[in-house]
């Protein structure tokens, strides 16, 4: 599909959102709740398709259905609640109402490490607030977009309301950017493509949220407790084999603990196994394609042409195709690839630290702010340390922290918005203020 196809997909969009608005928050709340029913009974189906396309592990692509299922429960649950208020009039004669109204059509462009997830994270508040959805779902990722659209029909939420269309990603990407009658913009992807849409919104000053890259901090303090700091730390790296946004991008470790983290870290990544992902005891599935495997190459030499060292790993898998052995680099500083720039495949970088003030300038020292990650058993250095990171998300003493009931979101250039928990509805609504005059 190309541009006709996205146009004619803005229209139907359009035309669906004068009726799906309309509704009561409660038949759209039902509608949802539909749509979550089928996701969670066609459970088995859709992990399937996601392991086959986009390699995950089954049991993660589990974990996905139910984590994507969730945003679509949740919002139909928050859709009775988007109140609007009444504001004490400074004049007595006057009554002030601020309504909550959907912004309209929303195109919706998603990036493929969480084929349902991301989409239903979006897709979910969107229609729950009455807005009207064109998706553009990741090339590499379509089929898992289009069966859990297929169900959203089954549940009768009207094809209209959402539509899928893919293909050509800049040509699909500049009709909803030109398009007048597209109303927002909301994205996840990288950091590049982020920047264009957000300067590609300027035209028609459409609103934008974007969830971008990010380099997660993992900070490991002398005093945390060691098996809650491997446990967490292997989670937060390895999970979808380190293609996420939030996978600890570099793992900060003090120099009291460095050597007992590194030789116990190691051996819990030696124990990951690495294979095809419908096999129950696979934990790491291979990258998406061969470039993701030439960017991890690339920071490897760059690390290693400046002093860092493979204590585990380091080259392609024996398995062959775009499989890559867990990757544990020691020595890893500031001037490095692997530092400053996103692996986005399974290699932990570790960089030893001597204060609390120096890893909180090290994790700082990056254009990125989405997730950081700390370990320590003080309740002090957590909150020092929490409130100190230029982050929009923070896991103390836990390595797995997304969930739909907490806002998920980065600041700096890792993104603008919210999406899940009650903020994720504002990216979706209009405010309306109302002054109703002379009532004397
Ligand atoms: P990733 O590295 O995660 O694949 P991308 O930003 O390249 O990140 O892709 C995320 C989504 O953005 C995908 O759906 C992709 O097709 C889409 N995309 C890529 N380039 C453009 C563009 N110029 N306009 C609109 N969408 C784009």
């Amino acid at each position: 599909m190309g541009s006709r196809e996205t146009s004619d997909a803005i229209a139907s969009a359009h035309t669906t959102f004068y009726s799906w608005s309309k509704l009561t928050a409660s038949e759209r709340s039902k509608a949802l709740r539909k749509w979550y029913d089928l996701i969670i009974s066609n459970k088995e189906e859709l992990a399937l398709l996601m392991t086959l396309e986009q390699g995950k592990p089954i049991k993660e692509a589990l974990g996905e259905v139910n984590y994507g299922a969730s945003f679509i429960e949740y919002f139909a649950e928050e859709a009775k609640r988007i109140y609007g208020d009444i504001i004490p009039p400074t004049l007595s004669d006057r009554r002030l109402l601020v309504l909550k109204q959907p912004v309209g059509v929303v195109g919706a462009i998603t990036p493929w490490n969480f084929p349902l997830a991301m989409i239903t994270r979006k897709v979910g508040p969107a229609l729950a607030c009455g807005c009207t959805v064109v998706v553009k779902p990741s090339e590499f990722t379509p089929l898992t977009a289009l069966a859990a659209a297929d169900l959203a029909l089954q549940a009768g939420i009207p094809a209209g309301a959402l539509n899928v269309v893919m293909g050509n990603a800049p040509e699909i990407g500049d009709a909803l950017l030109q398009s007048t009658q597209v109303r927002k913009i909301t994205f996840t992807g990288s950091t590049a493509v982020g920047k264009k849409l957000m300067a590609g919104s300027a035209d028609t000053v459409k609103k934008v949220s974007l969830e971008l890259g990010g380099n997660a901090p993992c900070i490991v303090f002398d005093d945390a407790d060691i098996d809650v700091a491997i446990k967490g730390s292997l989670a937060a790296k390895f999970r979808n084999s380190g293609q996420t946004c939030v996978c600890a991008n570099r793992i900060l470790v003090q120099e009291g603990i460095y050597e007992k983290f590194a030789s116990a870290f190691i051996k819990a990544v030696q124990s990951l196994q690495v294979g095809n992902g419908l096999e129950e005891s696979t934990s790491q599935g291979p990258l998406i394609n061969e470039a993701a495997v030439q960017k991890v190459e690339k920071f490897i030499k760059d690390a290693t042409s400046k002093g860092a060292h493979i204590m585990l790993g380091g080259k392609r898998h024996s398995l062959g195709m775009t499989f890559y052995e867990p990757t544990v680099v020691g020595n890893v500083s500031n001037d490095m690839l692997l530092f400053r720039e996103e692996a986005f495949g399974p290699v932990a970088p570790l960089v030893p630290f001597k204060t609390e003030e120096d890893a909180i300038h090290m994790a700082n020292d990056t254009n990125a702010g989405l997730a950081a990650y700390i370990f320590t058993k003080s309740i002090p250095r957590s909150w020092r340390v929490s409130e100190a990171l230029e982050y929009g998300l923070v896991g103390v003493n836990e390595g797995l922290i997304s969930t739909e009931v907490a806002p998920f979101g980065g600041v700096k250039q890792s993104g603008l918005g919210r999406e899940g928990s009650k903020y994720g509805v504002d990216e979706y609504l209009e405010l309306k203020y109302i002054c109703m005059g002379n009532l004397n």
